[in-house]
């Protein structure tokens, strides 16, 4: 497993994981250009950015082997993984070194966000946007820190808009908007993938992601303190923004082109100051490209995780969860269980609607089939499903306001059971085999 992003780089680098582009790039829609070419294939490095020392890292994750890899799993046990490290988080020592993000540290006027590689991702974006940065928050009443992560848009060189939508950082902010009081908070940029992965954890207000990242890194995440602000954030992170959020502060943020791959509209959203910023000799620039598979995969997995356990509480033997990629890793789940009493199907099907309200389509199928297989999902629901009575539609809940069909978040759910019934005729249902197939390899014929 790997505790900063430059070890993972040269994992990276050591398996052919990774492509280093030479071409000197463009941060206005080139880099992104390049990334997406990558999606899903490898990672970049952009050693060669016009204007700018800093390299650019994307796709750093790119599918769910390597966030896996990177974790110290593997593509079966991931989510299992995932689960046990949010069971039992670990809290986080402190460092006893200088953290290397110091070694460069600019303060008040010194500051200018517009010198780092920060792109322009999609053509119709409010501008250049901070994607891949961990935006961690003290709360002071209880010592306890958060971790998420946003959209940020540079407006200029100390100041930037930030969407939050209502859950955890929104939940502090806006006490603290209340009593007319600015909130510090750090913004941390190349991190280790298994910081990443925690910071999407779907938990209750009061859980520290970090403390789930550092039982993902079996107790090796240490923690610095920052200069102008009460956090406390991971050491090896490459560059830190330090600031502000304003209170009663609104300035017009967006459009942004987001997760279901369809833009986010502008509107007016909080501001932070920027009070400093910090970076290693060498530091490196990650961005997420929007839509890509780093940007779905890394909020699926721990949707999951999440969905898989909530499942569990009324059908014990729940087997998996998969967040399909073709849904942009939100609304469509697909579900497999080894059923042991009739009408568990449908269950499964309330469980998973009960887990999140994103959720829009779920297909509940026997273990038998593997949920990462369409064709097999699909053969399950050729021949195992009848609409009339294995469909459930819900009209009128709520659903994503992100999603472009619902009514500005009213939304409709379907859910279909392709399990087979436990009290059935084995005759219809005998799926054909060939008896040895499963020993029989393709080069002791050739
Ligand atoms: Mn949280």
């Amino acid at each position: 497993m790997f505790t900063s992003l430059r070890e993972w780089i040269s994992f990276l680098k050591e398996n052919n994981m990774i492509s280093e582009i030479k071409k000197k790039v463009s941060i206005n829609f080139e880099i992104a250009g390049v990334t997406k070419l990558y999606d899903g294939e490898k990672a970049c490095l952009f050693n060669n950015v016009d204007g700018f020392e800093m390299p650019v890292i994307s796709n750093a994750v790119y599918d769910r082997e390597s966030i896996a890899v990177s974790v110290g799993s593997n593509k079966e046990n991931l989510v299992s993984k995932f689960l046990d490290s949010m069971e039992v988080p670990i809290k986080c020592e402190m460092s006893s070194n200088v953290a290397p993000f110091k070694q460069n540290l600019l303060l008040g006027d010194e500051v200018d966000l517009l010198k780092l590689p920060i792109p322009i991702h999609h053509e119709k974006d409010g501008g250049r946007y901070i994607t891949a940065g961990l935006l961690i928050v003290k709360d002071i009443s209880t010592g306890k820190q958060n971790v998420s992560i946003h959209r940020l848009q540079v407006f200029n060189k100390n100041e930037m808009g930030i969407l939050i939508l209502p859950r955890h950082l929104w939940h502090i902010f806006s006490k603290y908007e209340k009593e007319q009081k600015e909130l510090d908070i750090a913004i941390c940029i190349g991190n280790a993938p298994a910081l990443m992965l925690a910071s999407q954890a779907i938990t209750p207000y009061g859980v520290d992601e970090l403390e789930i990242a550092n039982a993902l890194l079996n107790n090796n995440l240490k923690l610095s303190k920052c200069e102008t602000v009460n956090v406390d954030v991971p050491e090896n992170t490459e560059i830190v923004i330090e600031g502000k959020l304003i209170p009663g502060m609104r300035k017009e943020e967006g459009p942004f082109g987001e997760f279901p791959r369809y833009y986010g509209p502008a509107g007016n959203r909080p501001v932070i100051k920027v009070t400093a910023v910090g970076y290693r000799n060498d530091a490196l620039y990650h961005t997420i490209l929007p839509g890509t598979k780093e940007h779905l995969l890394l909020g699926g997995i721990a949707r999951e995780a999440s969905m898989i356990k909530t499942i569990s509480h009324t059908v014990p033997s729940v087997k998996g969860v998969h967040l399909t990629f073709g849904s942009s890793c939100r609304y469509h789940a697909i579900v497999s269980i080894k059923k042991e009493h009739e009408g568990e199907g449908k269950n499964t099907i309330l469980a998973a609607f009960s887990n999140s309200h994103e959720v829009k389509q779920v297909i509940v199928v026997d273990d038998d089939i593997d949920i990462f297989d369409h064709d097999r999902v699909e053969w399950a629901v050729a021949t195992r499903f009848q609409a009339g009575k294995d469909m459930i539609v819900v009209k009128g809940s709520l659903g994503s306001k992100l999603d472009p069909s619902s009514d500005e978040g009213i939304s409709d759910k379907v859910g279909m059971d392709a399990t087979l019934p436990i009290k059935r005729d084995n005759n219809k249902f005998d799926v054909m085999t060939i008896p040895g197939l499963d020993v029989m390899k393709k080069e002791d014929y050739i």
